[in-house]
């Protein structure tokens, strides 16, 4: 079953040229997907179109075989992360991670136990008082990602999640992200510039070029190449 359909794609920004030009991409319920390819070729509007952020000029976009072109972000089944964490200074770790659950209705008992048990998987339980400011990178990027998680979704979006962390903290966050991919059996649809990052988390790579899609195929497929 395909977790996300996308048919013939369009999309231009206001007084801009299209930045989409009829893509096409299905993708497979519990694939990791790479999305690759030069910055300014469409990678960051092709997640925002999924999540919702955005709209189609026309195609069409379907979300676990159903129409999704007019469902409003909080009723796809998607959780997007992106590479600026976009944590709550004045909220501590429990609240950035139960942000969104209130609009849902849950009651706040249940939204810090979701919360608490998310940390736990994250290892984030001795953290749960504390402000953004006083946690590393790697926590801050672990908050963003238990806030996602906490959504309960069955589809990621990640916006390089991971390029303003140091390199060593880089490679301790890509297993992470592989571990949690493995745990969740989610989709995950992951836009990257790094290379080793994309052949080393991918089932499948896309490498999008001017808002095409050039290939999509495995990584040996791509990189292998004589
Ligand atoms: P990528 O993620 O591959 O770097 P983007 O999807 O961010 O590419 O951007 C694709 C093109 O669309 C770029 O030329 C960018 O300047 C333009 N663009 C992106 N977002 C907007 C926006 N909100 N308004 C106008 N133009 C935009
Ligand atoms: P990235 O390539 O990592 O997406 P950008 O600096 O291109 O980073 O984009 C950062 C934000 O600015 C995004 O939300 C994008 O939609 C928006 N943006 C990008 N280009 C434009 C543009 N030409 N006009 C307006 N907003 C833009």
């Amino acid at each position: 079953m395909s977790a996300v359909d996308l048919i013939d794609i369009r999309k231009s920004y206001a007084n801009g040229s299209p930045v989409l030009h009829g893509l096409s991409m299905q993708i497979q319920a519990g694939e990791f997907i790479v999305i690759v390819g030069p910055s300014g070729c469409g990678k960051s509007t092709l997640l925002r179109l999924i999540a919702g952020l955005e709209r189609a000029d026309s195609g069409e976009i379907r979300i676990g075989e159903q129409r999704a072109n007019d469902l409003p972000p909080q009723h796809r089944d998607i959780a997007m992360i992106f590479q600026n964490y976009a944590l709550y200074p004045h909220m501590s770790v429990r609240e950035n991670i139960a942000f969104g659950l209130e609009l849902r209705g849950m009651a706040k008992a249940e939204r810090n136990a979701r919360a608490d048990s998310v940390a736990h998987t994250l290892q984030l339980t001795p953290y749960l008082d504390r402000k953004p400011a006083a946690l590393s990178g790697g926590q801050r990027q672990r908050v963003a990602m238990g806030r996602a998680m906490a959504r309960e979704t069955s589809i990621f979006l990640m916006d390089e999640p991971l390029s303003n962390l140091d390199n060593a903290l880089r490679i301790a966050m890509r297993t992470e992200i592989k571990e949690l991919h493995r745990q969740l059996g989610a989709t995950m649809v992951y836009v990257t510039h790094d290379q080793t990052e994309a052949l080393s988390l991918a089932d499948r790579i896309a490498v999008m070029k001017d808002g095409h899609l050039l290939q999509f195929d495995t990584p040996e497929a791509i990189y292998d190449r004589p």
